[in-house]
């Protein structure tokens, strides 16, 4: 089948209890270990790209490589979508450049303003069969260009929801109920530590999201930033050369749990850059001859696609949904 919206995707994975996970691709080895694990496990994907990532790989490389995912996996439901759209330009480009749902993120912005430009996006996106995600309230953390200062984020106001949806007309929303960009995600102060010395970030507000479920009955909600950065690739790139002190992340299980609600789309990003480079630091390590890229990048793409089955099994649910 050719790129699909997100609109059949959310539907059923409302109705199922599962969530579609939204991975982020920069290059060949990530969009092949991705769209692999979801065709094995005969789950839907959301392939997304940020602005990031463009000015990395180029608008025309990342089409066609998710053109060719599209063509070796024709039984796999895949959106192709435009991950924090900071302007209804760089929102058009990618509607006309075939991405079948963008993310038009002006939630930094006032509320009237956030209405305003989201509105005009989706009145663009629409009249082109294309779907439109919003966002409410800010997550703390950096996600490539999108940088918030701990302390300067907020959680979603459930009361603004219902006006915010009618009047943009959007067709999902994100909200903010406490997961971060990044893999850093907790300050260690804003954290506890467990017996093994391990920070444990503070819950999500579940109370939140049922406040915003209740509010909008049936409409699919987004949650970014909800990568767990787990702690065996966190020291298998401390082990073999890397730094990187008090990582850390969203808990799986709350992640499952949130899955089994009105959240229909979960973003994982950090996740499988960590897996990625974790291997390719293990590789170098211990094969230190070896130079072809090749020879690094083999395992780094089965370590993506790795990482992609557990969330799909393990987080998401979305595994035989197809
Ligand atoms: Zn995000």
């Amino acid at each position: 089948m050719p790129l699909v919206t997100t609109t059949e995707m959310f539907k059923k994975a409302y109705d199922g209890g599962y969530a579609v996970g939204a991975f982020n691709v920069n290059n060949m080895e990530i969009v092949q270990g991705i769209t692999e694990a979801a065709a094995e496990l005969r789950s839907p994907v959301i392939l997304q790209v940020s602005k990031g990532a463009r000015a990395y790989a180029n608008h025309a490389y990342l089409m066609k490589m998710v053109e060719a995912a599209v063509e070796l996996n024709p039984e796999v439901p895949i959106a192709l979508h435009l991950d924090h759209g900071d302007s209804f330009e760089l929102c058009k480009s990618c509607i006309d450049g075939g991405f079948t749902s963008v993310m038009i993120d002006m939630s930094s912005k006032s509320f009237e303003e956030n209405i305003a430009i989201t509105r005009q996006v989706v009145e663009y996106a629409h009249a082109h069969g294309v779907v439109v995600e919003a966002e409410l309230g800010t997550l703390e953390g950096v996600e490539d260009e999108v940088v918030v200062e701990a302390g300067q984020a907020s959680y979603t106001r459930p009361e603004e929801v219902e006006e915010f949806v009618t009047r943009t007309g959007c067709d999902s929303l994100a909200i903010a109920i406490g997961t971060s960009h990044g893999a850093y995600k907790f300050r260690p102060e804003q954290c506890t530590r467990n017996e093994k010395g391990i920070l444990v970030p503070p819950p999500l507000r579940f109370d939140v999201l049922e406040e915003v479920t209740k509010r909008l009955p049936g409409f699919p909600i987004v949650l970014h930033g909800s990568s767990s950065v787990p702690q065996e690739f966190v020291q298998m790139v401390n082990q073999y050369g890397g730094n990187m002190p008090d990582a850390i992340g969203i808990p799986e299980e709350q992640l499952r749990k949130a899955a089994t609600s009105a959240v229909c789309k979960i973003n994982i990003d950090s996740d499988i850059r960590l897996a990625m480079t974790a291997q390719i630091r293990k590789h170098l390590f211990e094969n230190p001859s070896h130079f072809d890229p090749r020879q690094y990048l083999k395992p780094a793409r089965q370590a993506v696609k790795d990482m992609v089955a557990h969330k799909i099994v393990n987080v998401l649910g979305s595994n035989d949904r197809i």
